[in-house]
């Protein structure tokens, strides 16, 4: 397995789902890595419970860094897909040890969106999380299967161009996007 995070390292912390190790490029003196056991690219291929118990040990490393070297507060980070930021194709939350002036910053400029924009959105969201996730497994296995073929690096985006079968994506629009979606991401392992 080429995973970075599924090869054996040195751990401290651990439970029968998850594991924490100390960042290998850390971003403050307090750098902790905590990623599910089993190896899953995104938040959303892990199942509940790995989920649930991945926060609980993000929570307690944190508790841990405040308690032992008496930071200030932590950053508690996810880069949820390659686009978001996620340079390690294994899901993971970053704790990072924070302290006042410690140079660090985190800042984006606030976008000015119109509030016909922002009704458009909002009723967007609220029509998907009415959904019930019922077909979330079957959406995750699914491109697992042609993970092989996909895997080549280069060209991808030449041949993706091409119309060699016309897809009927109009015919249903809204689960195309959400496959793709996980699609993309889950094609990204390694
Ligand atoms: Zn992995």
């Amino acid at each position: 397995m080429s995973c970075e995070y599924c090869k054996p390292r040195k751990l401290i912390y651990e439970d029968d789902k998850t594991a924490a190790f100390m960042s290998d490029e850390p971003a403050t003196i307090g750098h902790l890595v905590v990623i599910p056991k089993n190896h899953a690219p995104i938040l959303e291929a892990l199942d509940d419970g790995t989920t649930e118990k991945l926060f609980l040990a993000a929570n307690k490393v944190s508790l841990a860094l405040l308690e032992s070297i008496k930071c200030e507060g932590t950053n508690i980070i996810i880069n949820n897909g390659i686009e978001a930021g996620q340079d390690v194709p294994h899901i993971s939350i970053q704790v990072l040890s924070r302290r006042n002036d410690d140079g660090i910053f985190f800042e984006w400029a606030g976008k000015k969106l119109t509030e016909e924009q922002m009704a458009t959105i909002e009723l967007q969201l609220k029509e998907e999380l009415a959904k019930p996730v019922a077909k979330k497994e079957e959406l995750i296995k699914e491109p697992k299967q042609d993970s092989k073929q996909e895997s080549k690096p280069s060209a991808d985006k030449t041949s993706d161009a091409k119309p060699a079968e016309a897809k009927p994506e109009d015919a249903k629009p809204k689960e195309a996007a959400e496959e793709s979606y996980l699609t993309r991401q889950l094609r990204r392992i390694p």
